[in-house]
């Protein structure tokens, strides 16, 4: 158990040294939505080591969203569509994460569009 402990706060650790690049990245506003509230990072693969590539800059609203997800009605999500050319990776997989389980015409648009922007970037 406190092994497992010490695990944890090596990697909080590890996220918090990364905080400064992580905020200068996003200038020091919301990844997603802009919004300046109680931006925090948000590690888009837990389970790995941190690095910037899987930390996003997520203002208190958007980190809700993620942690609640299927119970945001659609419409409340267009905005995440904004994003669906964004070549920021950890971005782009929360934004799969949002859109993906939506039915709505825009919210398929967007994934295709997104998915456009994957297959050019193999090329
Ligand atoms: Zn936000």
């Amino acid at each position: 158990m406190a092994k497992g402990k010490q695990k944890h706060k090596a990697h909080v650790d590890a996220v918090n040294l990364l905080g400064k690049d992580l905020a200068r990245r996003a200038g020091r506003s919301c990844e997603l939505c802009d919004k300046r509230d109680d931006c925090r990072a948000h590690e888009t693969n837990p389970d790995k080591a941190p690095e910037l590539d899987t930390l996003l800059l997520l203002c208190a609203s958007c980190r809700e969203l993620l942690a609640r997800p299927g119970k945001v009605p659609s419409n409340h999500l267009r905005f995440v569509a904004n994003h669906c050319w964004t070549d920021l990776a950890p971005l782009r997989q929360i934004v799969v994460q949002l859109l993906e389980p939506l039915s709505d015409d825009w919210a398929q648009e967007a994934m295709e569009q997104l998915q456009m922007m994957a297959v050019s970037e193999i090329d």
